[in-house]
């Protein structure tokens, strides 16, 4: 079975990915189980992020590495956090802070011009050097609540209203939001091309 490493801390994000990339003959290992700590978000764009991550990863432990990079983008905030989501609010990885300052920022904004969509790209590196990355990217669409709803899912999900629905992605099951969400359909288009990989990595035609 080939190891891949994930290029992730986020427990959220390890969570997700491990049981969307889990029906592959594939081992995915988070990079901290190899002492790896996370790369120096330097880009400007979600696919830069993605790739240093999974280089930093890959350079680090030799092995192939999946690299995510993913945010939330308000319209009415000019598409911020975006790539800063993680961030938002200053420390990296808190949550609840997070969405205490995105419930302040949209406070005088109405329903009708509150909506945003979650970004995910994914990438799959063969080795750090790997010339022609595995890209896969996509979108899901919704609107910012006012307060808070569910305690399932992580980072923004208790604020997002995905469309079509009325529960947030945190009152989702988990199942579910991975069938809808921007990860779970990079997720998707990602596990196309990687089973076609996988046949080459175990030398099969
Ligand atoms: P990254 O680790 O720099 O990619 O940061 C991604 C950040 O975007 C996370 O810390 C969350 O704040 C937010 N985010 C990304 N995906 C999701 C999701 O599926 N649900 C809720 N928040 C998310």
């Amino acid at each position: 079975m080939k190891t891949v490493v994930l290029a992730s801390s986020n427990r959220g994000k390890l969570a997700e990915l491990r049981t969307l990339f889990g029906t592959l003959d594939l081992d995915v290992v988070a990079q901290a189980e190899h002492g790896v700590g996370d790369a120096d978000e330097t880009g400007l764009t979600f696919v830069e992020n993605a790739l240093i991550k999974a280089r930093h990863a890959a350079r680090e432990t030799g092995l192939p590495a999946l690299g995510d990079d993913s945010g939330l983008c308000v319209d009415a905030l000019g598409g911020a956090p975006g790539l800063y989501s993680a961030r938002y609010a200053g420390t990296h990885g808190n949550d609840a802070a997070n969405n205490a300052r995105l419930v302040a920022e949209l406070r005088d904004v109405p329903d009708d011009r509150r909506s945003a969509y979650f970004y995910c790209c994914l990438v799959l590196l063969r080795h750090a050097e790997d010339p022609s990355p595995m890209i896969a990217e996509a979108r899901w669409y919704g609107r910012v609540l006012q307060a808070p709803r569910g305690d399932g899912g992580f980072g923004y999900d208790p604020l997002f209203l995905p469309d079509g629905y009325a529960v947030s992605a945190a009152e989702l099951e988990a199942g579910e939001k991975n069938r809808l969400s921007h990860r779970g359909q990079a997720a998707s288009a990602l596990r196309d091309v990687l089973q076609r990989e996988l046949q080459r990595w175990h030398g099969t035609p």
